[in-house]
């Protein structure tokens, strides 16, 4: 999952980008609206993490321009805690907000939430056959076994999962996997694809040649 962060102080952006990576997310970065938007258009996020008060556009300007083409899963971080906020922030399209000071493991429930919603998957156990991954805790179990996977290999999973049935070619897993820093070289899929068939059977991840991959 890719996510972008938009956030002006530099403690805040820097500590919950720790966070987020550390879950295995890929997560590019904005410290105001300007760049914020123009990186929300410019690429495919599977989440936006979205301050209010920020410099250049603040985040009303930002979620109504956004708004206007896309319909990426926004969470809005306000300073405020007015009622009024909060329904201009969800009457503006955002899908959820979270009051500063948050807990993160809060946040990250939220995200979970909009993103399995987004993906029109709400429940939060993603069942494929007798593998099953449990997004709260992002722990995966085969026939009731829990399995060991790296965070990287729990978001590959995790976001074919809830593509399930779909192709997902390898153009889109780089795109949402990997943040805008890292280096995509080509067979790191392929590694990651060959230790989930390893841990949770060959015939879980189908290969479609030329095409990319399939939960079917
Ligand atoms: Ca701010």
């Amino acid at each position: 999952m890719r996510l972008l962060l938009i956030e002006d102080e530099p403690d805040l952006l820097t500590g919950l980008a720790r966070a987020l990576r550390k879950q295995g997310y890929a997560v590019d970065v904005a410290s105001d609206g300007g760049e914020g938007l123009h990186k929300a258009l410019d690429a495919e996020y599977d989440a936006i993490i979205l301050d209010v008060m920020l410099p250049v556009l603040d985040g009303w300007q930002v979620l109504e321009q956004l708004r206007k083409t896309r319909t990426t899963p926004v969470l809005m971080l306000t300073a405020r805690d007015g009622s009024r906020d909060r329904i201009r922030g969800l009457d503006g399209g955002a899908d959820d907000y979270l009051v500063k000071p948050f807990d993160t493991g809060e946040l990250l429930a939220r995200l979970r939430a909009i993103i399995r919603r987004s993906a029109q998957k709400p429940a939060a156990e993603l069942v494929l056959g007798e593998v099953c991954l449990h997004t709260a805790a992002r722990t995966v179990s085969r026939g009731g076994v829990p399995v060991t996977l790296t965070a990287r290999e729990y978001v590959l999973l995790e976001y074919l999962a809830l593509h399930r049935g779909e192709v997902v070619t390898r153009t889109q897993l780089y795109d949402h996997l990997f943040d805008e820093n890292e280096s995509t070289l080509s067979n790191i899929l392929d590694v990651h694809v060959f230790n989930l068939r390893r841990k949770l059977g060959q015939e879980l991840i189908v290969t479609r040649r030329g095409h990319g991959y399939c939960i079917e």
